[in-house]
Order: structure tokens, then C-alpha cells, then sequence
């Protein structure tokens, strides 16, 4: 595993004199060029990439820490400031129908749009670029590196890929040149030019559906519903390999009738054959006095994503329950069995169940 490290590393005192440094000197070095804004007036700027349309004036620093005008254009500070990077399993995006058993280059840097209240990487996603330990990567060493590592993948994860689109957009371009795939898992909060843009490039994502009520993106997260339902047909139409993940808070968003209508809607607008991911809510952030997701609700809610139709429903944090494999749709025998992000059997071939020739759908090489 490579990690290029993750953690606080000014005083307020630094960041004080490196924000004063960077007032006098106009546009901070680290500063590169962002898209998808449009000018209000001499001073202002709208950033249109996701939905939340912040208007900032010179030296506002957006929802998301990392996008900022100066003198009447936006850029992002985030761009090549990889603030963590790993070799992972490709089933910890997770991703159960790409590439099984392959490994993902995942990087992140520093920044969010949403503001989750039992983020997992909260010091990294909760903070501006400026407050973490960085390593410059440019594109073409973030290639190189995932192919020393072996990796097949590039995956664009841990804080949300939107914020440092740019970024993204052009190392994912050197990796399909370099005849790797990319996947990125994200809150899937980006407008729809961006993810029609990033589309062309990505192979595959996982998309968080945090839930299925604005009332309760609203309060969990500080997001919008609407447009992650709506990156979602995108990604679906524009043919990425697609997969989501409900992560199941207990008493927050584990009513049955709220989750059967989520279901209704998946498989109306996706269809039975992406696969659903129900995640077990571990306490932690701001939820640390909840319980853990207690394993009888994560089965009842994929009953319920089954009982809507759903083909491919796992449960997921709950190391060796038998919804972490994969079962034929047909016939119902366990193609891929799975342990964690172990995979114990592969029985998938050339895309078919070895053991009845129904389709299993993924990207399977
Ligand atoms: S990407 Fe950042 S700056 Fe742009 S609208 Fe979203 S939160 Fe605001």
C-alpha cells in the first residue's frame, strides 16, 4: 500500500501569513484554472459545477474549500494536491462487477461539497487544500505510479471527486491514453455538463444515494437530491459501468416504505441490473453516539431492493455475510463468492454464469 500521508499540517498562525502571502501576490502559485463559472459582475463569479452555485467575490473560498475568484476569474486550489493515495481492492470502491479481484490507484484531495454527518474522512474532506500534507502529482505521475502498482484502475474517491474535477478530468484522459480505466465513487452532486464531460472518460462509478427524501439530504448531508438522482440516469445513459450505495443510518433513513420507493424508482430509471450496495452505518464524525446499523435492518432493506425486482443487492461492511457475494439472477448459484474485499471464487465466464450460461452484467475484463 502507498500512502502519501494525510494530516493537519499549519498552525493558524501559517495559514494566517500563507493567506496574507498570497493577497499580495495575486494569484496564488497553486492556483490553476477552473471550469464551469460564469462572471456576475468585475468582482463576482458564479461557479456553475455543482448545484449549490456558489457566488463568491474576490478571496471567498466556496461551499466546497477549494474553488475561489481572483480578480474576476475562479480557480481551484485543489489541482495535483494529492492528499491521499492507495492501492485498494477494486470490490472497496466498491465496485462487485469491474474487473473482480484487480486493484484501483485511488486518490483524493482535500475538499467536499457535502457535509456529511458521519463522513468517514472528514480530515480530509472537511478542510481546505491548504490545511492538509499535499504531494504535488501531475497527471502523468499519477499513470505512472498506478502502473508500478499493477493497478488496472484509477480511482477518484475517499473526499468527492467533483471538487477537483478539473484534476480529474485531465489525469483521466491520460489514463485512457494510457489504455487504463477509470472510476470515480462520488455523492454524484455535479451539474450536467460536467458529468456529460467526465462521462467520456469514466468506465465506471459508484454513486452515493444517501437516501431518498431533499429533507433528509438536506439535514444529512447539506445536498440535493434531485441532481444525484439525476446523475444517475446520466451515467446509466451515457453507459458507465454503474453501481450505488446507501449507506443505512439507523433511525435516520432506514424506514421500510421510504427505502421500497427509493427500490421503485431504481429499478424504474436504472434498471434491475445495476447493482445496489446497502452499507452498514459504523458510529463515527458527528454520529458517534449512534448505534451500528443492526444487520437485521441492512437485510430487510435488500428484501425489500429484491422484492422491487433488483437482481444485484449486497449488503456491505458486514465482513462474511452471504450478501457480500454475487448469485445468478437465473438459476441463483453464487458466481462470485466474497470475504471483505477478498474474493474467494470467481465463477463468472466471458460474462456468463459458468454454471447455467445466464448474463452476469459488468465489465468482467
Ligand atoms: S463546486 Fe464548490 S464553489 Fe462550486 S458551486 Fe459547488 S460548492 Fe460552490
Amino acid at each position: 500500500m502507498l500512502c502519501l500521508g494525510v494530516g493537519l499540517s499549519s498552525s493558524v498562525a501559517d495559514l494566517i501569513a500563507r493567506s496574507r502571502a498570497f493577497a499580495s501576490k495575486g494569484v496564488p502559485d497553486h492556483f490553476h484554472d477552473a471550469m464551469y463559472w460564469k462572471t456576475i459582475d468585475a468582482e463576482t463569479v458564479q461557479c456553475e459545477l455543482c448545484p449549490r452555485g456558489c457566488t463568491l467575490s474576490e478571496g471567498q473560498r466556496g461551499f466546497c474549500r477549494v474553488r475561489e475568484p481572483r480578480s474576476g476569474k475562479l480557480y481551484t486550489a485543489a489541482y495535483g494536491a494529492v492528499c491521499a493515495a492507495h492501492v485498494d481492492p477494486i470490490e472497496k470502491k466498491p465496485l462487485f462487477h469491474f474487473l473482480p479481484g484487480s486493484t484501483a490507484f485511488s486518490i483524493a484531495t482535500a475538499g467536499c461539497n457535502f457535509r456529511c454527518k458521519s463522513c468517514q474522512n472528514w480530515q480530509i474532506s472537511q478542510v481546505r487544500p491548504e490545511d492538509v500534507k499535499n504531494t504535488p502529482m501531475s497527471p502523468r505521475q499519477i499513470v505512472d505510479a498506478a502502473l508500478r502498482s499493477g493497478s488496472q484502475t484509477i480511482a477518484y474517491t475517499y473526499t468527492d471527486p467533483a471538487i477537483f474535477y478539473e484534476y480529474m478530468l485531465d489525469t483521466a484522459k491520460e489514463v485512457k491514453a494510457a489504455g487504463l480505466r477509470n472510476m470515480c465513487h462520488s455523492n454524484g452532486s455535479l451539474n450536467p455538463e460536467a458529468v456529460e464531460e467526465i462521462s467520456l472518460y469514466l468506465d465506471a462509478a459508484n454513486i452515493d444515494l444517501k437516501g431518498f427524501t431533499q429533507e433528509y439530504y438536506s439535514g444529512f448531508a447539506a445536498g440535493y437530491l434531485d441532481t444525484v438522482l439525476e446523475t444517475l440516469e446520466r451515467l446509466k445513459r451515457n453507459k458507465v459501468w454503474l453501481e450505488v450505495t446507501t449507506l443505512v443510518v439507523p433511525t435516520m433513513n432506514d424506514d421500510t416504505g421510504t427505502i421500497r420507493k427509493m427500490c421503485e424508482w431504481f429499478s424504474e430509471h436504472l434498471g434491475v441490473d445495476v447493482p445496489l450496495h446497502f452499507s452498514r452505518f459504523w458510529p463515527q464524525y458527528k454520529l458517534a453516539n449512534l448505534y451500528p446499523t443492526p444487520v437485521e435492518t441492512l437485510e430487510k432493506a435488500r428484501e425489500t431492493a429484491l422484492s422491487a425486482g433488483l437482481r444485484y443487492v449486497y449488503i456491505g461492511n458486514v465482513p462474511g455475510h452471504p450478501a457480500e457475494n454475487t448469485y445468478c439472477h437465473a438459476c441463483k448459484a453464487p458466481v462470485i463468492r466474497r470475504s471483505g474485499y477478498t474474493i474467494l471464487a470467481n465463477e463468472v465466464r466471458n460474462g456468463k454464469c459458468a454454471f447455467c450460461g445466464a448474463d452476469i452484467p459488468g465489465v468482467w475484463k
